[in-house]
């Protein structure tokens, strides 16, 4: 037990349970049969849950005088065990510091730890709401989002993460002096989905627009390729105001336990789009076209009312599936929008319904992506990587969730920039120990798929 570390805090924010340590030492990796087993038993030596960033400061001044390892943790929904501690030490919860600090035109300024359902909620009375967000952000917090995910609801107009959803972040080095830096613009890329490796961020500025009034459809149709074809549709067109859309295959309903009576049997393909008001009737329109049938409608009025369709969505859908079957894992990967359908028709005649396909639209430095959250049931991990393989060969290009390795995912990450970033900030390696592959630093960029 490090005394000076203990004396930095208030008794109230120093944990010692030694089950609630644990459990804040977790994140959801389980969702990979492969990080379940490599992470089991990762657990801090401390935590700590800080009240005001003057607390938060004075115990990194410690972890620094002391060398203890600090990993933070914000709502501890990441999937890739961003969050585990993986050489114990302290993990740093710092879901307390949760005030949102400024409401502007435009903007939206907030302590780390502030939820992003609370944030939305805030904005709301100022008739603003939030461009992106990921579909667990009932717990997600705002620092997180931006260290430790990508996208989500609201991708498909907007974007990911790195094309403008930041504007700022306050962070705090590790240097031997604790110090509070702000950064904005180009500077943030090492900071983006870099697993607060290279600073703890305090403070995040992010990007808001004019308050939409959005509908909830679910369409289901006997096809899966008019499914595809209408969500491309809508996904593409201009004229429609959208922040969801999503595609799933029949099977995939059957997951879907609340819908059930609206899905009827046999399962169908569903689409869930989220349209602005003005749009709905254009949109059902569309949908007659491509014999989709409108089995549920949520009116503006319902937004945020209880269970929302984006509760089905990206990552959700793997949770419906493990809900069924224990034995569901996931895929993350990019499709191609000219070559969907043949690259669909490949990998269901390869894998048939161990493999079940859903996509969720976004677009990715303003082009169209098919990006998809494959539903992969889990034999073995050779099988998984063949799996993998296999849709790397076929050009749908995978994100691999089942590594904690900063830059081995796949996602096109500047590891040499966080690297130097990592040395400058954090120069005694305290940050997310072993999260970034010691290759990376003297490999420079890498995109390891
Ligand atoms: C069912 C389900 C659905 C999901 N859907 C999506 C989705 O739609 N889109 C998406 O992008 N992700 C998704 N995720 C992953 C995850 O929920 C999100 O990325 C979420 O934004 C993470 O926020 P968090 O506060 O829980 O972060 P955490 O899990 O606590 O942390 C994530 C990473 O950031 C670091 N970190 C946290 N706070 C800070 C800070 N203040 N300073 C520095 N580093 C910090 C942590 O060390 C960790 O490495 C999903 C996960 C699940 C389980």
């Amino acid at each position: 037990m490090s005394e000076k570390l203990r004396r930095s805090v208030t008794e109230q924010a120093f944990i010692e349970d030694e089950d609630t340590i644990a459990r804040l030492s977790k994140d959801f990796y389980w969702y990979s049969p492969v990080l379940d087993k490599e992470l089991a038993g990762k657990t801090a030596d401390y935590v700590i849950v800080p009240e005001t960033e003057e607390e938060l400061k004075r115990a990194m001044q410690a972890a620094v005088e002391e060398k203890i390892p600090v990993t933070v943790r914000g709502g501890g929904t990441g999937n890739y065990g961003q969050a585990v501690p993986m050489t114990g030490g302290l993990v740093v919860d710092v879901s307390r510091l949760t005030e949102i600090l400024e409401i502007g035109e435009g903007f939206v300024r907030v302590q780390a730890g502030a939820r992003l359902r609370e944030i939305e909620k805030a904005i709301h009375e100022t008739g603003q709401e939030l461009t992106i967000y990921p579909s667990t952000f009932v717990k997600a917090t705002a620092g997180g989002f931006v260290s430790g995910g990508s996208g989500g609801i609201g991708s498909v107009t907007w974007g990911n993460l790195w094309d403008g959803n930041v504007i700022s972040a306050k962070i705090l080095t590790m240097e031997a002096e604790v110090r509070g830096l702000t950064v904005s613009g180009d500077e943030l890329q090492p900071y983006i989905h870099s697993y607060g490796t290279t600073g703890i961020m305090t403070e995040v500025t992010i990007p808001i627009k004019p308050k939409s009034r959005w509908v909830q459809q679910i369409y289901a149709f006997t096809d899966f390729t008019a499914a595809l074809e209408f969500s491309r549709a809508a996904a593409q067109s201009e004229k429609w105001k959208k922040r969801l859309v999503s595609v799933m295959e029949a099977p995939i309903s059957a997951f879907f336990k609340p819908f059930k009576k609206q899905i009827g049997t046999p399962n169908r393909a569903l689409v869930l789009i989220e349209i602005e008001e003005s749009n709905q009737a254009a949109l059902e329109k569309k949908a007659e076209g491509f014999h989709g049938e409108a089995i549920y409608t949520a009116p503006a009025d319902e937004y945020r009312k209880g269970m929302g369709i984006s509760d089905f969505t990206w990552n959700h859908t793997t949770l419906w599936a493990l809900k069924a079957d224990k034995r569901w894992t996931y895929l993350q990967n990019f499709f191609s929008l000219d070559g969907l359908h043949e690259q669909v028709r490949q990998i269901k005649d390869r894998f048939g319904n161990e493999v079940l396909l859903h996509f969720e639209w976004l677009r990715d430095k303003g082009r169209l992506i098919p990006a998809a959250l494959p539903l992969v049931k889990f034999e073995s991990r050779e099988q998984l990587y063949e799996v993998i393989r296999f849709f790397n060969e076929i050009g749908a290009h995978t994100n691999d969730p089942h590594t904690y390795l900063l830059g081995a995912g796949g996602w096109d990450m500047q590891m040499e920039a966080i690297a130097q970033k990592k040395k400058e900030n954090d120069p005694f390696d305290l940050l997310n120990q072993e999260k970034i592959p010691a290759a990376a630093s003297i490999r420079g960029t890498i995109n390891v798929q």
